[in-house]
């Protein structure tokens, strides 16, 4: 708009009629900016070079009410910079301040930045943008409320760091809260805890990923309320949970890990039942003042724990160096394995059983060994616990069954009668097919139901006895027998025994090997077992008899059956037939029924 002044000398009658009309021109174009201001939905104000608010529009007047904040009521002829200085006097808002005055010089085209406004109803998240209005250094200031933009930028870079399912720290989060901690200058010792429930895959594979998700949270929820608040829990991924622990020896690792243990006391209720379920935990520390990085610290952890897993679940292991070769061996034992059982590197030793009133052998236990090409004949124990703890127990099993029938339908062909016990892995009973298998292999090698006989550790049945006693009832209909195997080594079912359908209880060695020093208490024990296996309407199989005097203790007490290096160590199958022409005197082995009491 040119200014009047600027023109010609005009007659003054003219002059004023110009005047008049420049007045309305401005009244107008005032009109059209108070107009223009008022549209914009964000809170704005024209102000002076000094800060004075020459303008403001309708959503700056609403702004105070809005926000019910007196600070924001004020008006035209207020100062803007006040305003803001009221809000917060810190330095940052200082320095806008300052921004603005250069701007209002001329010296910068544009002023913007984001701030926080706590207000009554919490923060908000306004994007202030202001620009010169003309050459005089008035500016406009608006001030867009971006809070609902912030609030999800915020989120997802939250949910970047945290687990979905549990909003733990995820396993990014955590190694950089674990680095930043022992980068600290004056830190003290830092540990690492690395757990990983036991059988989790069974839960998710029997009962579901809903039921295996809930799991998941409730372990969160138990495991955070056990650490200290110096302490972070956070979820690597599965049911991997790793938990930092500042200023914390190794000691005190293994103080908060027996911690995190008790919280397994109680049962998780998983669906329409609750289960017991065990942890296995590593431990890693670093010594205040040594360097080390988090992807090392929790690789440390990580070995451990596969170490307390390996050494049969339950266990919490604190990290070594040796472990490192240990366990990367058996990492490739494991893979190896798979392999093996293609490859028929896997062999079968049998046991005889013992019948004890007739003398007679009932038959054997097949126990597994493989063959390996490079490290001679592996024991069960050496890589039992590795296929269950990878998954390769199910095709292992799969195979034992299907070559302990094949043999037992050999040896029968030969005239040997004889009734087989194979192991099972509490993992196979999770899978659902195990009655389907034992079919399988049954008709395979065109074998009689009740020559097998399947032995169930005590353990693998108090994790689930409604599963078991399921499993097992369907296994006798068809003719298999069913043992609980290693039976007084955990004591923790003895009350669900009345409910499981087996056949034979085998009574675990160690209750038979303190005989040789406690003999009374042993006897005892291994009587009252005998007698709640008889009132059950049981058998009993006294396991590890290794002296004479064992052997005459356990029939004296009622044991059906005995099992032991000293009757035989496991044999080849080749050597079973001439051990028992052996024992018979040259004479064919009389057969014993199972069923013989
Ligand atoms: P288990 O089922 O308790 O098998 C008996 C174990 O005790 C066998 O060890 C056997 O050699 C040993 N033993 C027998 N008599 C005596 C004795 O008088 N004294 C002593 N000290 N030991 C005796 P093995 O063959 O090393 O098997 C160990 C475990 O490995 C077995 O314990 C069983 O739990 C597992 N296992 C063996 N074969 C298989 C299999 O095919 N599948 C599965 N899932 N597990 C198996
Ligand atoms: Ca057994
Ligand atoms: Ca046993």
């Amino acid at each position: 708009m040119p200014r009047a002044t600027g023109g010609p000398q005009l007659p003054h009658d003219v002059r004023r009629r110009v005047d008049t009309d420049h007045a309305d021109a401005e009244h107008a174009d005032a009109g059209l900016v108070t107009g223009v201001l008022d549209a914009l939905p964000s809170p704005t104000v024209l102000i002076d070079p000094d800060g004075t608010m020459l303008l403001v529009n309708g959503a700056w007047r609403a702004a105070g009410d809005l926000l019910d904040d007196d600070r924001l009521r004020v008006g035209v002829g207020g100062n803007y910079f006040s305003v803001m200085l009221s809000l917060s006097d810190d330095a940052v808002n200082q320095q806008r301040i300052a921004r603005l005055r250069e701007l209002s010089r001329g010296e910068r085209d544009l002023v913007s930045a984001d701030y926080a406004l706590p207000t009554a109803s919490g923060v908000r998240w306004y994007h202030l943008q202001a620009s010169r209005a003309d050459e005089s250094g008035r500016v406009v200031v608006t001030h867009t409320d971006v809070t609902s933009r912030v609030a999800a930028e915020r989120a997802s870079a939250w949910q970047a760091r945290h687990d979905h399912l549990t909003e733990l720290p995820n396993r990014a989060h955590l190694h950089h809260l674990i680095d930043a901690e022992l980068a600290r200058a004056d830190r003290g010792p830092v540990a690492v805890l690395f757990l990983d429930v036991d059988g989790f895959k069974d839960v998710n594979d029997t009962l579901g990923h809903e039921v295996g998700d809930h799991l998941l949270r409730e372990l969160a929820t138990r495991l955070t309320s056990r650490t200290r608040v110096q302490d972070t829990v956070g979820r690597l991924g599965g049911d991997e949970f790793v938990v930092l622990c500042r200023d914390c020896d190794v000691e005190g690792a293994l103080a908060l890990a027996e911690r995190f243990q008790s919280t397994f006391d109680e049962p998780f209720q998983l669906g329409e039942r609750a289960t017991r379920l065990t942890v296995s935990i590593g431990v890693a520390a670093a010594a205040a003042g040594t360097r080390l990085r988090s992807t090392d610290l929790v690789r440390d952890a990580d070995l451990a724990m596969y170490a307390a897993k390996g050494a049969g679940r339950n266990r919490v292991r604190v990290f070594s160096p040796d472990l490192r070769s240990a366990v990367e061996q058996k990492v490739l034992v494991a893979a190896e394995l798979r392999d093996a059982i293609e490859a028929g590197q896997l062999v079968l030793h049998y046991q005889p059983v013992l019948h004890l009133p007739s003398g007679q052998v009932l038959g054997a236990e097949a126990l597994v060994r493989w063959q390996h090409p490079e490290r001679g004949l592996l024991m069960p124990c050496d890589f039992i616990p590795l296929a269950e703890q990878n998954g390769v127990v199910v095709p292992l099993t799969r195979w034992v069954l299907g070559e302990a029938a094949r043999q037992t339908a050999a040896w029968e062909r030969d005239g040997l009668i004889l009734v087989t016990g194979v192991n099972i892995s509490a993992a196979h009973f999770g899978t659902g097919t195990l009655v389907a298998d034992v079919h399988d292999a049954l008709e395979a090698a065109g074998l009689a139901p009740d020559r097998l006989i399947l032995e169930l550790t005590e353990t693998s049945v108090a994790e689930d006895p409604l599963r078991a006693a399921a499993q097992f009832a369907q296994l006798r209909i068809s003719g298999v027998e069913v043992s609980i195997d290693d039976f007084g080594s955990g004591f923790s079912s003895l009350s669900q025994l009345v409910s499981i359908p087996a056949g034979v209880l085998k009574l675990d060695r160690s209750l038979i090997a303190t005989t040789a020093t406690r003999r009374s208490e042993s006897a005892a024990a291994i009587a009252a077992v005998v007698g709640l296996a008889t009132a059950c309407g049981m058998r009993s199989l006294a396991e590890g008899v290794e002296t004479d005097d064992q052997l005459e203790l356990v029939t004296e007490l009622g044991c059906t059956y005995a099992q032991g290096f000293h009757i035989a160590r496991p044999m080849p199958p080749a050597e079973l037939a001439g051990w028992l022409a052996e024992r018979a005197g040259g004479r064919p082995p009389a057969p014993v029924q199972l069923q013989t009491v």
